[in-house]
């Protein structure tokens, strides 16, 4: 007998231990996929109206359970209660918007000669879902509901660091009535348990969000099997602001487009790209806006920024901050424990400055001065990632041709917004392979088949 593998889940407001937990091995992987394996046809022979109430059901579990869900993310990670109340909201939407999938299925019916024919959007098998810690609940939300939709079951493994609310997820699912091997949360390492959804021949399809270099890896090891991945991975997206924008309101939100989540965010507008002739005006602006940010405990009600995930991730972060970074300003943060960082804003800064290329994942923004749309696009672009970014000002035609123009999968317009439920989210380039939510995300549990019937005497 091997000694079980124990991990200590940390609150990383405090350096407190939560609780800890038992991670599964191989062993238990493989029995977990052996379950869900078992589980598939009977779940995937659910009449669609009783799959659909069944999620309806667990959709209105999440809604219940919404306040706890929030408290155990607010200590598991750090998250402010305003954001983790979201999370748990959107978690709820999710399942809710996926619950209308199984009775809107549709395949299609074409016309050929001789016949009938029709095709069937027909479930996978076992999905093998891989989530990261930055936002728990949403990202094992957002790709176990279309996957139950469409028939699939699945396994959730979520983060070392942050499984609990994921674990929580699985329990409100059994509650709802959801059948026993349909929907499991088995949490382990990512290179035993998540690594395992590779190579098992069981699991027929991966859905990966995190780093990009662990993503690339899953998608070589799927290719094994010609196993089909969704990846969500990395992000350094622009904020483009132009001298016709609206410049106060854009100065006070783009400190909330990077901080936000402690900047532990795919999302994170991380490269501010500011028009030359209102550079000054800008960064004016935006000093008092990033001293505004309120740091602290993340269960106080006024709190917008918490702390760092870890230990270990702080020091990765203020690895982009040596003695001697071109330190603009500076927010504040909490002396003590707890994995703080003070919002950093870093300017001026080279174009192959890595605080400019790569990708932080903390409250590290960079600013630099454009000449015009062609300048601001060509900086925009220069970047192996394309999840998102923003162009601020008032000339539609110009937010038209910057917003086509610039090579990422989710964009706003004198707005930050990235995340509807209802609408399709993903990355160009480095930043990912396919797209999630919205109404597309069911192909991506489905294989269609086609199926002709004689009409011949
Ligand atoms: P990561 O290693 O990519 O972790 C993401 C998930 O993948 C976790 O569940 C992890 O498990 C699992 N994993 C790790 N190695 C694996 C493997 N070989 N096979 C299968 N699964 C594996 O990310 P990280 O180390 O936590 O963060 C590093 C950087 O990645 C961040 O600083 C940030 O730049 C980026 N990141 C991006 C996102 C995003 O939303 N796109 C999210 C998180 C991180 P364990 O928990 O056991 O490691
Ligand atoms: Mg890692």
């Amino acid at each position: 007998m091997t000694e079980p593998d124990r991990y200590h889940v940390l609150n990383p407001a405090t350096e407190e231990v939560i609780t800890t937990l038992e991670l599964a091995g191989l062993a238990e992987t493989d029995a977990a996929i052996a379950r869900a394996k078992a589980a598939f046809d009977g779940w995937r022979k659910v009449a669609p109206a009783d799959r659909a109430r069944l999620l309806r059901a667990f959709a209105a579990a999440v809604d219940a359970d919404r306040e706890r869900l929030a408290a155990t993310e607010v200590a598991n990670a750090g998250h402010t209660i305003g954001n983790a109340r979201w999370e748990a909201g959107n978690a709820r939407d999710v399942i809710e918007y996926y619950a209308a999938a199984p009775e809107r299925l549709f395949g299609r019916q074409i016309p050929v000669a001789g016949g009938l024919d029709v095709t069937f959007q027909e479930p996978l098998g076992v999905v093998g879902v891989i989530v990261p810690w930055n936002f728990p609940m949403p990202i094992a939300a957002w790709g176990l509901a279309p996957a139950l939709a469409a028939g699939n079951t699945v396994i959730v493994k979520p983060a070392e660091l942050t499984p609990l609310t994921a674990l929580r997820l699985g329990e409100l699912a059994l509650q709802a009535g959801i059948p026993e091997g349909v929907l499991q949360i088995l949490p382990g390492r990512g290179p035993v348990v998540g690594q395992r959804f590779v190579t098992h021949p069981d699991v027929r399809k991966v859905v990966f969000t995190g780093s990009t270099a662990v993503g690339k890896s899953i998608m070589a090891g799927c290719a094994e099997q010609v196993k089909p991945v969704t990846l969500e991975l990395g992000g350094k997206s622009a904020n483009i602001v132009f001298a016709d924008a609206d410049l106060a309101k854009a100065a006070a939100t783009a400190p909330y487009a990077v901080f936000d989540n402690a900047g532990q965010d795919c999302c994170a507008r991380s490269r501010i790209l500011v028009e030359e002739s209102v550079y000054d005006d800008f960064m004016a602006l935006l000093e008092p806006a990033v001293h505004g940010v309120r740091v602290g405990d993340p269960a106080d009600e006024k709190t917008e920024m918490g702390p760092l995930i870890s230990a270990a991730h702080r020091a990765r972060v203020a690895g982009y901050v040596p003695d001697g970074a071109p330190v603009a300003f500076r927010g504040s943060a909490p002396e003590g424990p707890g994995f703080w960082f003070p919002p950093t804003v870093l300017a001026p800064v080279g174009h192959d400055d890595r605080a400019f290329t790569e990708e932080i994942f903390g409250p590290v923004v960079t600013v630099v001065p454009f000449r015009g749309e062609d300048d601001a696009l060509r900086i925009a672009n220069s970047t192996e990632y394309g999840l998102s970014g923003s162009i601020w000002t008032s000339d539609v035609g110009r937010a038209l041709r910057v917003a086509r123009g610039v090579e990422a999968g989710n964009l706003s317009v004198n707005s930050h917004s990235s995340v509807r439920y209802s609408t399709p989210f993903g990355g160009f380039k480095q930043s990912g392979l396919g797209r999630e939510l919205g109404p597309d995300a069911l192909n991506a549990f489905t294989e269609t088949k086609n199926v002709f019937i004689s009409t011949e005497e």
